[in-house]
């Protein structure tokens, strides 16, 4: 019987399962796909601090912290480099925000300033058009590559022992006297003494029967990977425009130097269908032409690199777009990392440490008094913060 039962092979959940082995404890991950198959695979895998919600900015601090000795803990590439972040205005109208952004990082500590002109912002990043009006500039932000990632935890975990259970859903939660003692799969039921819930925009299905639900609403993201081009950037691009929501993008130059960019986020039209194992979501054309136009609006380049792949990546927001670190209230044992609201991918690794010190009873090291899954029941969360992908 393993002492706990993670669900979801995401960032999230692999890396709970590293840090659960790592502790002693014996661990089963499985996963209805495999490892990395839905948002952190369909991720544009930025590392960033800056832009962030005051309350998660420091955990967001933290983490990066962890990335820079990740390669050599789980001995293995995870692809991250530190090269920076460049929010950019398009116009002056634009600028107000990222002075909020500047003020709001630095007053946590985090290096993070504006540059209020065009030539100042290219050369940092050289690629960029001149027709932006300036960018906030943090150095310590940086990026990933998702896949290696989550494999890299994955391959680390077992080989502390960790169980691994792919092309399996999990479809229902068992408990005896209000404690978790397992979870039931179609061919097999489970036991365990804890169960950690990083099942991303999946779960609430699972929290039925207890009477509770995360309230998310799926989003959707275009994204789109060129075939590789000679080096010309190395920061994390985002546009967040105030006057032209259709300019929205992130992108970055992965280090095979193929481009990643993505389209703002989206309304979501439902459709999702399997192939090979993998969920898929197809963008639509226009929403394909527009993540092409918008992002190649701020990096001329890349319209002469050739397009290798495209696909939709799926959102968990939640009405403060700030996710739930926290035990699932009722159920002794149950605890969930769910709600990343599109930016959940850099706070992995120190999600992973969160949801083992709460599954094995302890207290986070970091506070997360903001994320606890109680504030919905307050009347203010029906309101919905708007969300933007910073990369
Ligand atoms: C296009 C896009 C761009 C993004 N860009 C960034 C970025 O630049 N920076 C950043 O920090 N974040 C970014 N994000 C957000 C980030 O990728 C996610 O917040 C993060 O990957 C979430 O990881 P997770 O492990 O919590 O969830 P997921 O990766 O979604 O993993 C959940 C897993 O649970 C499994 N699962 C669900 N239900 C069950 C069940 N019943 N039984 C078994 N398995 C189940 C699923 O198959 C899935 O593999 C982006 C997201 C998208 C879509």
């Amino acid at each position: 019987m393993p002492d706990v039962v993670v669900i979801g092979c995401g960032i999230s959940g692999a890396a709970t399962a590293w840090e659960l082995a790592k502790a002693g404890r014996s661990v089963t991950l499985v996963d209805q796909y495999g490892p990395a198959s839905m948002a952190s695979g369909w991720t544009l895998a930025g590392v960033r601090q800056s832009g962030r919600h005051p309350a998660e900015l420091p955990l967001a601090m933290e983490a990066v912290k962890i990335w820079q000795g990740l390669d050599e803990a789980l001995e293995a590439s995870t692809g991250y480099t530190q090269k920076g972040n460049l929010r950019i205005g398009l116009t002056p109208e634009d600028l107000p925000a990222l002075q909020v952004i500047a003020k709001e990082g630095q007053a946590a500590g985090l290096f993070v300033e504006v540059l209020s002109d065009a030539q100042a912002v290219r050369d940092i990043a050289p690629a960029l058009s001149p027709a932006i009006a300036g960018a906030t500039w943090c150095p310590t932000d940086g990026h990933a590559d998702p896949d290696a990632t989550v494999n890299a935890y994955v391959s680390a975990a077992r080989q502390l022992g960790v169980e691994t259970l792919f092309g399996e859903a999990v479809l229902s939660l068992e408990t005896r006297n209000g404690r978790i003692c397992g979870v039931r799969t179609a061919s097999r039921s489970i036991p365990a003494g804890g169960v950690v819930l990083a099942t991303g925009i999946g779960g609430n299905d699972l929290l039925a029967p207890f009477g509770c639900a995360l309230p998310v609403d799926v989003r959707n993201v275009t994204v789109v990977r060129t075939r590789p081009l000679p080096p010309l950037l190395s920061q994390v691009l985002s546009v967040a425009s105030a006057c032209n929501s259709d300019a929205a993008c992130a992108g970055r130059q992965q280090l095979d130097g193929a481009f990643r960019f993505t389209s703002g986020i989206k309304v979501w039209d439902g459709l999702m269908r399997e192939e090979r194992g993998r969920p898929i979501v197809a963008p639509t054309v226009g929403s394909l032409l527009e993540t092409l136009q918008s992002f190649g609006d701020i990096v001329p380049a890349v319209r002469d690199a050739e397009i290798d792949a495209y696909w939709c990546g799926l959102v968990d927001q939640t009405p403060d777009a700030l996710p739930v670190l926290d035990h699932v209230p009722g159920v002794e044992g149950l605890v969930m990392a769910r709600g990343f609201s599109g930016h959940g991918f850099c706070l992995g690794p120190l999600t992973g440490k969160i949801m083992a010190a709460l599954v094995q009873g302890e207290v986070s090291a970091v506070d997360i008094s903001a994320f606890a899954f109680s504030r919905f029941s307050a009347p203010a969360a029906s309101s919905s913060a708007p969300v933007t992908l910073h990369g």
